[in-house]
């Protein structure tokens, strides 16, 4: 469903992404890893149009369309923006209005979203949005504000918008770095639900590389903006981490 060829993106002499190529198949659930600042969220952004990448050989296709060439977002994006969803470690939901609200909003594309504040939702969008909420277990708390719910709730929050959205992928970039264990977990859990019983495909970065194991069938990871391991979990024994973490990490894994 994701085809991104040869892709680059620097940042005045900074190379983010060196020719990063990878092909994502529906229904996989990949983990992206890679030490801070080795391109992981500059990866994700460029996969869901957030960021131009540099022009030549670059390429990004989601299904089947072009999402970006020549260093140009595609004019035939507005499919892969309404099928992918993307997931961030903050900022995932509007503070001031509900948990509902913010889910509903999900059925409407960027423009209509403004509008849709105004009027009242349609049965079937409120049907959809309670849904969704259920699905990810926080329908109690449709009502209260997203400023005043945990950090766990937000990014479940934040999941069923997307299912509201009807995304076929999930981008999420550190959606679990600033939770507890426990929140964490849950978290996980779902993505790895919608993933095994939905046939969604999520791509997910992680700081911590036991999340990737534990979650992810595959793993790719960056170093310094290029590729240097995509292949199974089960394929990263001990001396490949260190290689891609560094020496200083050593007592870590
Ligand atoms: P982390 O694990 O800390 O989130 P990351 O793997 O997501 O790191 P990126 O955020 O993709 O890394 O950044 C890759 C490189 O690109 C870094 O060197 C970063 O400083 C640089 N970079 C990213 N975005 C910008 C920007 N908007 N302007 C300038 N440099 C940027
Ligand atoms: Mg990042």
């Amino acid at each position: 469903v994701l085809s991104i060829r040869n892709v680059s993106k620097s940042f005045g002499s900074r190379r983010a992404l060196d020719s990063v190529s990878l092909d994502v198949a529906k229904g996989e659930m990949i983990a992206l890893i890679g030490p801070s600042g080795s391109g992981k969220s500059t990866l994700l952004r460029s996969i869901s149009a957030l960021q131009t990448i540099d022009g030549g050989a670059g390429r990004i296709e989601a299904f089947g369309a072009p999402v970006q060439e020549n260093g140009r977002i595609s004019g035939k994006v507005r499919e892969a923006r309404t099928r992918i969803g993307m997931i961030f470690q903050q900022f995932n939901l509007v503070g001031r209005l509900s948990l509902f609200t913010n889910v509903a909003l999900g059925s409407l594309g960027r423009i209509d979203r403004a509008r849709g504040l105004f009027g009242r939702w349609p049965a079937e969008t409120r049907q959809a949005a309670m849904a969704a909420l259920q699905r990810v277990g926080v329908s109690d708390y449709a009502a209260q504000r997203a400023n005043t719910l945990s950090g766990g709730q937000q990014q479940r929050g934040a999941i069923a918008r997307a299912l509201v959205q009807k995304a076929k992928v999930i981008l999420a970039d550190e959606p679990v770095a600033s939770l507890d264990p426990v929140s964490a977990r849950r978290v996980m859990d779902i993505l790895r639900e919608l993933n095994a019983k939905d046939g969604l495909t999520v791509v997910v970065t992680l700081h911590q590389v036991d999340y990737a194991l534990r979650y992810c069938d595959r793993v790719v990871a960056l170093k310094g903006g290029k590729m240097v391991y995509d292949g199974p979990a089960t394929g990263l024994d001990r001396p490949k981490l260190i290689e891609i973490y560094g020496p200083e990490f050593e007592d870590v894994f």
